[in-house]
Order: structure tokens, then C-alpha cells, then sequence
């Protein structure tokens, strides 16, 4: 891979630390300091304003805008609108000034600069002493976090600490409505309602078409402040005060910050107000040490259960933990109307959209540590099933054919050989639903809400798809994950996943009709499902083409792929990436160059459908081909890889995946957080060196540990059980710290795991 780590941090196996500020690196910075909480989210940006670059990002999820896209619009069925997240207010805004010269890192004077994200409490902090042009020397201290207990609650904490004077610092503290989208270059934000109540400051945003309203109230706590005044703009408000400091005596003030979203546009400005000050009336209560103790606790709760552990290897040590923070911290199913977007709340990148990456890359995690999270993540689906519906008659199609990227259920893909193309998508939500039930046993969820996506997303696909002269069905005009050919036929990865998921549907269709036949015809009369449906399906399933070389048993990625012209891709110049940036379109689609796995990923999926020499071909034929221009690329090679004994290249990729952001090994760190990246990362410990498979009837595992490792260890959490697995260089050692016991194939080898553990050699072709 022509990619390579751009290191400034520290490593540190409990935080990320910023040693001496740099310029360059700020907004890289920025994203790797965002802070979440699932309801909102914060980029790293200074608190107390920086005139330099900076993005002010600063969201609310699911909060959004509408804009048009820049296209004529004659085409039938291409979106024309795009929903995005939109910044909200910056809710730390704060200004400080001595002697009438403002802090600002891009003029003053600054040194001893250190920034900190603990991964243990889920704070950032940073210090620094600044000298004033009048020669006075402060120290500075900031400590941020967002409640995980309280899902409003912002907290920030500031400490003047000065270092060789004594006198008077000025201090603005407020909320602002003002910052910009910066790919859109305009505010947003309209302010019916500012004011103060009971102590508390707030104001009101509205945001352009969605009509979202956002209520941000804050209540300043400290024993150093005398006197405030009310400063009030058009979309502004704070407080304005004087700190008297005493040389070498630390003063503080706490701003404790609650947001809340109205994403209902009819609601009246005026409820808003009354939710919004009732509840800051009743979180802002509480002490910043209170506040701090109880997020303290959700944290140290979470790294009991979910925590990973790499001997041997602090970089990735490292790398994972901050994985598994920013997952749990953006996702861990606070409410069903929110999903993972593809860089999180950490910044505009893509939109604040999600993608499939949700169920085929995030839902793994979730299953495994948060089973309900898990499940609230496919509820999202169905709360939006109607939006499939009304986006797969667009389509000239039935059923739901469910958006390539969205905000809110919408298509909001103006790119049509995306967001027509890639019905891969509507497979994965069926996918992601045939992977929990057949993990969770949740047929609850499977009989109200699961089958009748699966119904749906079935019609779609057979009103998608054609029959070809010879009597085969497949798909035409589709592009799938691989995104460097487009408008391809029959790509083999949607072909596997459209059969599994007809057949899938029709074997729930029959369990129903036996054990929850009430349920049946309840869902089948709702969308008039006919019985002929059924029998279609049944033979599209049997009569699918999977494209693939029957002498070599490789798969071909789509018809006619075997014959395009080969591309060394290490013959590309590494100042040539990304690709999208230095090459026409015309000149990445026409070669057998891929972007990121598209058989090799059915093939991890379904594992247990293919041997290990038909992996090994195809893999073996594929990995050189792909140039892993997605970040969710190297972690499905590093899982095959691990699983075919090629460790060098498992360990290898495995790299790229944990410290993707930490060293900013896509150059697009800046733009925000590969969060969905982030899962595959989780996915590469315990799929690819804990050797888990969970496509057959049991728990497969199948360790093997890198050389540089001495051991390392995972959790998981399957059936009541929270099982243990720590694999060293000579064994592996299965245990479940609670719950019943669980079954599971090791090594080939049945075997029933409870509480006093087992331990299994480590085949030698399982280490190096
Ligand atoms: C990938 C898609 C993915 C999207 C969001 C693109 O670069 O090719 O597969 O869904 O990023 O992560």
C-alpha cells in the first residue's frame, strides 16, 4: 500500500496526547479531539477562538439542512436535493483578554502548549502558558466532555493560573449561533429567541428549510466571578465578566452547557423554549464534579466490558482504544432516529450520512458489546422503510430500495452512478438483519419489524433485476462496493447477497407461517404480499448468476472484468493519491483496479460457504488488484489474510485500520474521523486474529497472533455471556467472566466454555 503514517502524537495506551501546537496540524487535530456523546458532537477546536484555520464543528446528530444540487434536473430518479448535517452553535465560546489584547493562538505569544484526550474518562484537555504583549505569563488550563449519563449536558471547565502577576482578566463566555458550514461557506441559523431565566442563558437556532430548532442554555458556576453582563447579537449571547487573579492562585469557572433538538419544524418556538429551560434548569444543577464522576463511571463501565489488550505493541494498543472510544462514544443506541454516520459528528465530510457501512462494518461491534444498540440500529431502518418505499418508485421499482447515503431516510446521493447503482445497499440492510436475529435469537424483532424489511427490500430486488435470454436472473446496470467500475452487470457481490437474502426471506416466510402465523398474515395483508411473490423469488434465487471461472474458482467480479486491461498498481507514484484527485474518472473505471473489496467481502461474510484454497485464490487474485482507496478496505484483506496464515500482510493491514486517523495515513484526517473505518478496525482483533466467524450455527474461532505481539485479549458479549478470549504465543485461552455457558468450534473442535475456562495450544501455522 502506497500509504504511510504521518506521526505527531504521542503513544500512550490510555490517551492521545499533543505535545507544542502546530499550525499545520491543527485541523487534523481537531478531529482526532472530537468529543461525542451520540446525541451531539464537537470537533477539538480552541474554546476561546483561533483567527487562524480552524472548523468550527459543532453538531447536533440528525440536526440538518437542505440545499439543491447543482445539476439539471431532467433526469427521473436521481436525488435533487441533498439533507446535511449542519454546524450548530458553538456552545464553548469564550474569550479572554488582559489588558485588551485577546488570546489567540495565531498572534500571541504561547508556549509549553499540551492537549489531551483521556480515553479512561472521556475528557479533553489542554494547557498552555500564555505571555501577553504587556509581559504578563498565564497558564491556561481547558477540560471539555459531553455527558455519556446526560445526553445534553455539555461540560467545560477553565483555569487561570497566573505565573507573575497579579490583576485583571476579561472574559466573554457565550453561545453562537454564527459559525459557518464551511463547504457550503454560509450560516444556517436563524435566532427567534434569546433571553436569560432563573440564571440561565439561552438562546434559540432555526435552522434554513428542515426548520430543526436547537436550544442551547448554560449556567456559569464559580467563586471568582462577581458581576456579569448580558451581551446579546443577533444570534448571540453570553456573559461578560472580570476575574481578579492572584499570582500563583489558580481561579476557575465552570460553563455547564445543555442543547436539545426540536426536529419537528411545526413545533412552536415557544415549547422549545419551555423544554429546553426545563431541562437546563435541572442539569445545570449539578456540579461539574458531579457531572465529571458520573460520565467517569459510563467510561470505566465500558472499558470493563468492551476493552481490547495488545501486549507487545503500544502503537496499536493505542490504536484500538481510540477505535472503540469513538465508536461507543458516537453510536451506543441512545435513540433509534440516530445512526452512525460515516465520520461521526467529527466533522462536514460526507455529510453527517450514513451508509451500508452500518450494517456491514458498525453492526458486528454493536452485536458483540451492545446487543440493544445493535438492534436500534436496524429500527432506524424501519422507521425509514417509508422513505425506501417512496425511493424505490422513483426507481421505476417496487419494494424498498433503501439510500445510498442519508440523514434522515432520504436519498441525499446526487452522484446517480452512486445512488442509483449501488442496490448493494438494500442488501445490506437485509444482511445486517439476517446477521443479529441469527446472533441475538430476536425473533421479536424479527417478526414485527425485520421481515417486513425483508419483504420489501426482496421486491425491490426482483423488480431490479432481469431475466436473460438463456433463463438466468441477475442484475444490470449496477455498480457494487467496488466503486471504480461503474454501471457493471451482474456484480458478483450483489448477485450473493440478492440469493442468500431471497432465500433468507423465504426460510423466515415459512418459520412464521408455522410459529407466528398471526404475525404472518398481519405483515403479509399490510403489504399485500402474494403468494406468487414467494415462488418468483424462489426461482431468481435458484437461477442467480455468479459469475466465476469454474477452472480457476475465482470469482469474476462482474461480467467481462477477466478481460480489462491489467494496471500494476504499484507502478502508480505515491503523490498521485488519492486517485479521485489526480485522475479523470475514465482513466481509475477502465482497468481491473479496484477500490475496495467487493468478492473477497462476500466471501468474509459468508465464510462458511467457500474452502480455504477457494479464499486463498481469490484472494491471492484480488488483493493485488485493490488499491484500498476506501478506508474500509484494509481491515476485510487483513481479516482473510489472518484467516490464510498470511500473517505479515494480516499485521500489516491491520496497522493501517487502528491508527488511520491518530496518523493520518489518508491525508484526510482534517476533514474529520473515519468512524465507520473505526469499526473494521474492532472487527480486524476479533475477526481477524481472534479468527471469529458468526455466518454458521455456532461461534467459530480460529486465533493466530502477530510476531510482534507477547499476547493480547478481547470481550464479547453473545447470549447472556460475556465471553474472555486471551491468546498468547502458545495458547489460547476461552473463558466466560458471566452468564451461561456457550458452544462454540475451535480450532475444528467442538467444545461447551463456562466460567473455569479452556485452554487450547496454538497451532504452529496459527503464529509465527
Ligand atoms: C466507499 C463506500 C462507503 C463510503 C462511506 C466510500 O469511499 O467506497 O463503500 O460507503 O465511502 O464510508
Amino acid at each position: 500500500m502506497a500509504k504511510v503514517a504521518d506521526r505527531y502524537l504521542e503513544v500512550d495506551p490510555w490517551s492521545v496526547v499533543e505535545n507544542g501546537f502546530s499550525v499545520e496540524r491543527s485541523r487534523v487535530s481537531e478531529s482526532i479531539f472530537s468529543l461525542s456523546n451520540e446525541y451531539m458532537g464537537v470537533r477539538g477546536y480552541f474554546d476561546e477562538g483561533y483567527s487562524g484555520e480552524r472548523l468550527v464543528g459543532s453538531y447536533l446528530n440528525g440536526v440538518y439542512t437542505e440545499a439543491p444540487i447543482p445539476q439539471p434536473n431532467i433526469y427521473k430518479g436521481v436525488a435533487n436535493k441533498t439533507r446535511f448535517m449542519v454546524n450548530t452553535l458553538d456552545w464553548l465560546y469564550t474569550r479572554i483578554s488582559i489588558d485588551r489584547e485577546q488570546l489567540d493562538f495565531a498572534k500571541c505569544n504561547i508556549k509549553d502548549f499540551m492537549r489531551k484526550l483521556d480515553l479512561k474518562n472521556g475528557t479533553v484537555s489542554r494547557e498552555f502558558v500564555w505571555t501577553t504583549s504587556s509581559g504578563k505569563s498565564l497558564k491556561l488550563t481547558f477540560i471539555r466532555f459531553l455527558s455519556m449519563v446526560d445526553s445534553n449536558l455539555g461540560c467545560q471547565r477553565i483555569v487561570l493560573e497566573p505565573v507573575d502577576f497579579s490583576g485583571r482578566v476579561d472574559v466573554q463566555s457565550g453561545l453562537d449561533f454564527t459559525p459557518i458550514h464551511v463547504s457550503e461557506k454560509k450560516n444556517f441559523w436563524e435566532c427567534p429567541k434569546k433571553g436569560r431565566e432563573n440564571g440561565i442563558t439561552a438562546i434559540i437556532g432555526k435552522a434554513e428549510k428542515s426548520g430543526h430548532q436547537v436550544f442551547s442554555g448554560f449556567k456559569l458556576c464559580s467563586d471568582s466571578i462577581a458581576d456579569t453582563r448580558l451581551v446579546e447579537e443577533e444570534k448571540y449571547i453570553g456573559l461578560e465578566f472580570s476575574i481578579e487573579v492572584k499570582q500563583g492562585t489558580k481561579a476557575s469557572f465552570d460553563k455547564m452547557v445543555v442543547n436539545y433538538a426540536d426536529k419537528n419544524s411545526n413545533t412552536d418556538t415557544a415549547k422549545v423554549w419551555e423544554s429546553g429551560m426545563n431541562l437546563a434548569g435541572k442539569l445545570t444543577a449539578m456540579s461539574f464534579e458531579d457531572a465529571l464522576s458520573k460520565h467517569t463511571a459510563y467510561w470505566t463501565d465500558v472499558w470493563n466490558n468492551l476493552d481490547i489488550t495488545i501486549e507487545g505493541d503500544p502503537e496499536n494498543q493505542q490504536g484500538i482504544r481510540f477505535c472503540i472510544f469513538q465508536l461507543h462514544q458516537t453510536y451506543h443506541g441512545f435513540d433509534a432516529s440516530n445512526n452512525v454516520g460515516a465520520k461521526g459528528l467529527t466533522g462536514e465530510a460526507y455529510s453527517g450520512h450514513t451508509f451500508w457501512d452500518t450494517e456491514t462494518y458498525c453492526l458486528p461491534f454493536y452485536i458483540f458489546n451492545n446487543p440493544a444498540a445493535a438492534r436500534k440500529l436496524l429500527e432506524y431502518r424501519y422507521k425509514t422503510l417509508p422513505q425506501a418505499l417512496d425511493w424505490a418508485k422513483e426507481q421505476d421499482c417496487k419494494g424498498a430500495c433503501y439510500p445510498m447515503s442519508t440523514i434522515d431516510g432520504t436519498e441525499s446521493c446526487g452522484v446517480w452512478w452512486h445512488g442509483n447503482l449501488e442496490i448493494h445497499v438494500s442488501g445490506a440492510i437485509s444482511y445486517g438483519i439476517w446477521h443479529y436475529v441469527k446472533l441475538t435469537g430476536d425473533t421479536e424483532f424479527l417478526y414485527s419489524q425485520g421481515v417486513e424489511m425483508l419483504l420489501q427490500v426482496s421486491r425491490f430486488f426482483a423488480s431490479r433485476g432481469n431475466w436473460s435470454p438463456d433463463g438466468k436472473f441477475g442484475f444490470y446496470g449496477v455498480m457494487g462496493p467496488d466503486e471504480f467500475h461503474t454501471f457493471v452487470n451482474n456484480n458478483c457481490y450483489t448477485n450473493v447477497l440478492a440469493k442468500k437474502m431471497f432465500e433468507y426471506t423465504l426460510e423466515v416466510v415459512e418459520e412464521m407461517k408455522k410459529t407466528a402465523p398471526g404475525k404472518f398474515e398481519d405483515v403479509s395483508g399490510r403489504i399485500s404480499l402474494d403468494s406468487k411473490e414467494l415462488d418468483g423469488w424462489k426461482s431468481m434465487a435458484q437461477s442467480m448468476i455468479i459469475p466465476c471461472d469454474e477452472k480457476t474458482g475465482i470469482y469474476e467480479q462482474h461480467d467481462g472484468y477477466f478481460m480489462l486491461p491489467h494496471l500494476d498498481i504499484h507502478s502508480i507514484p505515491v503523490e498521485e493519491f488519492p486517485l479521485y484527485h489526480h485522475w479523470t474518472l475514465p482513466r481509475i473505471y477502465r482497468y481491473d483496479m479496484i477500490k475496495q473489496p467487493d468478492v473477497l467481502l462476500f466471501m468474509f461474510f459468508f465464510s462458511q460457504d467457500y474452502s480455504m484454497v477457494g479464499k486463498l485464490k481469490n484472494y491471492e487474485y484480488y488483493e493485488p488488484r485493490c488499491i484500498h482507496e476506501s478506508s474500509l478496505s484494509p481491515s476485510v484483506h487483513s481479516i482473510l489474510a489472518a484467516e490464510l496464515g498470511k500473517h505479515d500482510e494480516a499485521y500489516n493491514f491491520f496497522g493501517f485500520a487502528t491508527r488511520l486517523d491518530l496518523d493520518n495515513y489518508n491525508r484526510n484526517t482534517g476533514e474529520g474521523l473515519h468512524t465507520t473505518s473505526i469499526a473494521a478496525a474492532w472487527m480486524n482483533i476479533v475477526y481477524g486474529f481472534g479468527g471469529m466467524r458468526t455466518d454458521g450455527g455456532k461461534l467459530i474461532f480460529s486465533p493466530s497472533i502477530p510476531e510482534k505481539w507477547k499476547s493480547f485479549s478481547f470481550r464479547i458479549l453473545y447470549n447472556n455471556a460475556v465471553l474472555s478470549v486471551t491468546v498468547d504465543k502458545d495458547n489460547a485461552v476461552f473463558r466466560t467472566i458471566s452468564g451461561p455457558s456457550i458452544e462454540a468450534v475451535i480450532f475444528g473442535r467442538g467444545y461447551s466454555i463456562d466460567s473455569n475456562g479452556i485452554n487450547i495450544p496454538l497451532p504452529a501455522d496459527r503464529k509465527q
